[in-house]
């Protein structure tokens, strides 16, 4: 495939991604979005010149603040609307020789502010990576028995914030917290000591299910509209103190940053990938069939203010050891509902080697063994004025998709 649209070879948004998102424009004009390249192409423009008629979309569900109403219309719509969006771009098109709706709806990345994609009505944070489960067990609590006896019976998860999810290059405050310091007899409220980020993905549901209705892991995947990256900032000192015994509370819930492109199952597709085997079997209804994993390289990198970026991990999601159908698929068997927009993170996805640790905590063992960075410092863990970027692409076969990135930057404490 060859597009009118010029980009780079490595770009993360070639012709075959075609990912959506929602972005403000310089005339403060908000639509729902596409991109190719650094052309970032006004959705709702098209539409209004008649190139979704073929469609049935009702209204222009791309003149909207989120993506919420398009993905709602199922993928027996969003599917072929994102083909069409393809065949729109390619060379020879109907698009490519019609200047004036170009001028109105292409826009350089440059010149657009790029939004939450979503509303999210709810998110959930699964705990899915047996490599990062098992180094935070060894250190957490025994590193003799570092899982615990339900890990590899079902994919483990809490419900986390919704509200504090944001946009990347959206800064973070340092949360202040209640912390025990080590042979101390009470605790202590500060800034946190041990500011962390966690190496995640996370996956979107374009559908509400009734109270009550389950998912199975062959129909979950008509559920799932596409992934972001997902940064799911943590605070290793109140998280240490706080977490017994109903889990994580005030450590995650202060912010948590995700890329702003969707990129869709349908562009993933190419990249699926076996995941590892499941021993002891599962229950019955956490079994799937086919390649449920996707082959996606992440990164992780810190850039000091005024600094130079220093990757810090390189992993990938192919490592999950609960997919995503199974975690659609648990989340559903009590007959809880899904609803259009609901956010799903993987859980910090952590390889076996030391440099593919997706979090400071295991990167640095607990801070027993600093980073050290190209100016000369060292970081047991995120300190203020700190970007941490997370980056994620699949190729294969000369064909590349990505997700761009999620940034942050963490700032001093709020007073
Ligand atoms: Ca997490």
């Amino acid at each position: 495939m060859k597009s009118f649209i010029e980009y780079e070879e490595n770009s993360d948004f070639s012709i075959y991604n075609i990912p959506f998102g929602v972005g403000i424009f310089s005339d403060d004009e908000i639509a729902c979005v596409t991109r190719i390249g650094d052309t970032v192409i006004n959705l709702a423009v098209l539409y209004d010149q008649g190139y979704f008629d073929e469609f049935n979309l009702g209204e222009n569900v791309f003149e909207a603040f989120t993506l919420n109403e398009f993905i709602s219309l199922g993928k027996s719509v969003t599917v072929p609307v994102r083909e069409h969006i393809q065949k729109l771009l390619l060379e020879g098109s109907e698009l490519s020789k019609d200047e004036e709706t170009q001028l109105e709806a292409f826009h350089n990345i440059e010149k657009v502010s790029m939004q939450l994609p979503v509303h999210v009505p709810n998110y959930t944070d699964f705990y899915s990576s047996i490599e990062h489960a098992t180094n935070v067990g060894k250190m957490f609590r025994d590193p003799d028995n570092a899982l615990l006896p339900n890990w590899k019976h079902l994919p483990v998860g809490y419900h986390g914030r919704a509200s504090s999810i944001v946009v990347s290059g959206t800064p973070i405050y340092r949360p202040k917290g209640q912390t025990m310091p080590p042979n101390a007899d009470k605790p202590v409220f500060g800034p946190s000591q041990r500011l962390d980020f966690e190496l995640e993905m996370a996956f979107i549901t374009n559908s509400y299910t009734d109270l009550g209705e389950t998912i199975s892991t062959t129909e979950a995947e008509d559920h799932i509209f596409g992934m972001v990256l997902f940064n799911d900032w943590s605070a290793r000192d109140v998280q240490k103190w706080e977490y017994v015994p109903l889990g994580p509370f005030l450590a995650k819930n202060f912010g948590s940053s995700i890329s702003p492109w969707i990129v869709t199952l349908e562009a993933l597709d190419p990249f699926r990938v076996n995941g590892p085997e499941q021993e002891p079997e599962v229950l019955p209804y956490l079994k799937y069939e086919g390649k449920k994993n996707f082959d996606i390289h992440l990164q992780t990198l810190i850039q000091p203010e005024n600094g130079e970026e220093n990757l810090i991990c390189t992993s990938n999601f192919k490592y999950m050891y609960w997919n995503m159908a199974q975690q659609l698929a648990h989340h559903t068997v009590n007959g809880c509902n899904l609803e259009v927009g609901d956010m799903y993170a993987s859980g910090t996805i952590s390889g076996k080697t030391e440099d593919s640790f997706g979090s400071m905590l295991e990167l640095t063992w607990s801070g027993s063994k600093p980073l050290k960075l190209n100016d000369g410092s060292e970081r047991k863990f995120i300190e203020d004025n700190d970007t941490v970027i997370m980056r994620g692409w699949c190729e294969k076969d000369g064909i590349r998709i990505g997700f761009g990135e999620v940034s942050g930057k963490i700032l001093p404490a709020k007073d």
